[in-house]
C-alpha cells in the first residue's frame, strides 16, 4: 500500500512525500480512508504509530477540499478542533498540520496556556482553518467571547485518555455543548477504560472502529534491562552508566517534579548537561530544554510523566527509569520514546527494594521477565528494607507556582481501567478482564475508590 493510493489531495501526497514519507503505517491505511469517508472513528493507538498523520492527512484533505468558510465576523471559520491534553502535544499537533499542509492554504494556530492570550486573540480575529488546542485555554477563550466555534465540523480528541487521567472531563464537556451538534467526531486513545467508553458512547455516532498492535507487542526494537541497586546509588549509577557508554540523548524519568529538578541539579553537577521538564516550568522553559534535547546540545532530559507524554524525538537513543512508574502502562508509554520507526533504542530501569511490587506489575503485564545486571560497584544489599514509596512532591523546591499539577496516582485502584487498558474491543463492550487496578505504592494517599482520588486529580492547576 503507498499514499497515492489512500484517496488524499496531490498537495497533500507532496508534503508527505517530501517528508520522506512512503508506506503509510497501519493505522494510517485504516484511518485515513475511514476519516476521508466522513464519519466518526473510534482508534486505538499511542504515540509513535503514526496516529497524527492518521487523522490530519484526511482532515487537511477535506478542509482543502471542501469550501472555506467565513465566520460572523468575516474571517475564516475554524472548521476543525483538535484537544491535547499537554501543550508539548498541542505544539507537535499543529507542527504536523503545518507541514502536511504546506502546500495547500489552510491556516492553523496552536493554543494553550502558560503564555500571553493576546497573540492567541489576534490570530483568531485574522481567521483560522484549524485549532489545535489543550482544554484550559480553550475555555478560557470561550469564556471571553474570543473563538468562534460556530463551524467546527471536525472534532478530534487525541489521547483522550490522558485527558481524563488529567482530569480535563469536564472542561472537554463544556467545549462539546457549544460545538455544532452536526460534525464529524474522531476520539484516539491508548487505553480504553470505563470513562473512555462513556464518553465514546456519548460523543461517537456509529464509529469505524480501529486498533492497532499496543507497543508492548511491538517492542522488539528496544532492548530492556533492570539494573537493581540501592535507592541512594542511583544517581551515582545514572551518571556512571551516561560516562562509561558515553550516552547522548538520554529521557530519564522521575515520580515526582521535586524529583527531577534534583536529578537534574546533580547530573549538572556531575558534569552532564541536563534541564528537568514539568508541569510546574514555564512554558518557555520548557519549549527550550525540548529544542536543546532535540539538538544534542543537552544530553540528559529529566522528566516527569506527563511532561514526557507526547515528545517526539526520532531515534530517542535511552530512555531511563529513575523511578519505576506507580502503573504499569506508563512503563510501556515510557519506553515507546525510543526504538521507534524501526531504530532500536535501549530503555534501563534502576529498581531499588521499594519497587520490586511495582516491576513485578510490569512484568506482568508485558508478560516477560525483564533481564537483571548488576552493575560492578553498584551491588544492592541483600539485607535492605523496602520502605514506602513518596508519590508526590515534597513542598518548595519543587520549581515552582502553582498553574502546574502534581503528579498523581493515576486511576489508583480502579480495576476497570487496567482490564480497560487492552486495545479497543467496541465501545461498550468489556474492556478486558476485570483484574485489580493498578494499585497506588504502598504508602498511596487515595485508597481505592476513595474520595480523594477524583477529587485530588481535578485539583490544582488544569495544566494549561
Ligand atoms: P505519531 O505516532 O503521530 O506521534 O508519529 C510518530 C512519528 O512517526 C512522527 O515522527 C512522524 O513524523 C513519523 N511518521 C508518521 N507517519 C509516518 C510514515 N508513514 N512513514 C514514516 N514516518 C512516519
Amino acid at each position: 500500500m503507498s499514499f497515492n493510493e489512500l484517496g488524499l489531495a496531490e498537495p497533500i501526497l507532496r508534503a508527505v512525500a517530501e517528508l520522506g514519507y512512503t508506506i503509510p503505517t497501519p493505522i494510517q491505511v485504516q484511518a485515513i480512508p475511514a476519516v476521508l469517508a466522513g464519519g466518526d472513528l473510534l482508534a486505538g493507538a499511542q504515540t509513535g504509530t503514526g496516529k497524527t498523520a492518521g487523522f490530519m492527512l484526511p482532515i487537511l484533505h477535506r478542509l482543502s477540499t471542501g469550501p472555506q468558510v467565513r465566520n460572523a465576523a468575516g474571517a475564516i471559520a475554524i472548521r476543525a478542533l483538535i484537544l491535547t491534553p499537554t501543550r508539548e502535544l498541542a505544539a507537535q499537533v499543529e507542527e504536523s498540520a503545518r507541514q502536511y499542509g504546506k502546500h495547500t492554504k489552510l491556516k492553523s494556530m496552536v493554543m494553550f496556556g502558560g503564555v500571553g492570550i493576546n497573540p492567541q486573540i489576534g490570530d483568531l480575529r485574522r481567521g483560522v482553518d484549524l485549532v489545535v488546542a489543550t482544554p484550559g485555554r480553550l475555555l478560557d477563550h470561550m469564556q471571553q467571547g474570543t473563538i468562534d466555534l460556530s463551524q467546527v465540523s471536525i472534532l478530534v480528541l487525541d489521547e483522550a485518555d490522558r485527558m481524563l487521567d488529567m482530569g480535563f472531563i469536564r472542561d472537554i464537556k463544556k467545549v462539546l455543548a457549544k460545538l455544532p451538534a452536526k460534525r464529524q467526531n474522531l476520539l484516539f486513545s491508548a487505553t480504553f477504560s470505563e470513562e473512555i467508553k462513556d464518553l465514546a458512547d456519548g460523543l461517537l455516532n456509529a464509529p469505524a472502529m480501529i486498533e492497532v498492535a499496543r507497543r508492548n507487542t511491538t517492542a522488539e526494537t528496544v532492548s530492556q534491562k533492570v539494573h537493581p541497586v540501592d535507592r541512594d546509588k542511583k544517581r551515582e549509577l545514572l551518571t556512571h552508566l551516561i560516562k562509561e557508554h558515553n550516552w547522548f540523548q538520554v529521557l530519564v524519568f522521575t515520580r515526582t517534579k521535586h524529583g527531577a529538578n534534583r536529578l537534574a541539579e546533580q547530573l549538572s553537577k556531575d558534569g552532564i548537561t541536563s534541564l528537568a521538564i514539568h508541569g510546574n516550568k514555564s512554558q518557555s522553559a520548557r519549549t527550550r530544554a525540548l529544542s536543546e534535547f532535540k539538538d544534542a546540545t543537552l544530553q540528559v532530559l529529566v522528566a516527569t510523566d506527563i511532561a514526557a507524554r507526547g515528545i517526539d524525538i526520532d531515534q530517542l537513543p535511552h530512555v531511563v527509569n529513575y523511578d519505576l512508574p506507580n502503573v504499569a502502562e506508563d512503563y510501556v508509554h515510557r519506553i515507546g520514546r525510543t526504538g521507534r520507526a524501526g531504530s532500536t533504542g535501549e530503555a534501563v530501569s534502576l529498581v531499588c527494594v521499594d519497587e520490586h511490587e511495582l516491576l513485578a506489575d510490569i512484568e506482568k503485564l508485558i508478560k516477560r521477565k525483564l533481564p537483571r545486571e548488576v552493575i560492578a560497584g553498584f551491588e544492592p544489599d541483600p539485607t535492605a528494607r523496602a520502605q514506602p514509596i513518596q508519590l508526590r512532591s515534597q513542598g518548595g523546591g519543587g520549581g515552582g507556582g502553582g498553574g502546574g499539577r502534581q503528579q498523581q496516582p493515576k486511576r489508583a485502584g480502579s480495576g476497570a481501567s487496567n482490564g480497560a487498558r487492552r486495545a479497543p474491543a467496541a465501545p461498550g463492550a468489556g474492556g478486558g478482564q476485570p483484574g485489580r487496578g493498578p494499585r497506588p505504592a504502598r504508602s498511596g494517599p487515595a485508597p481505592a475508590g476513595g474520595p480523594s482520588n477524583g477529587a485530588a486529580r481535578r485539583s490544582g492547576g488544569r495544566g494549561r
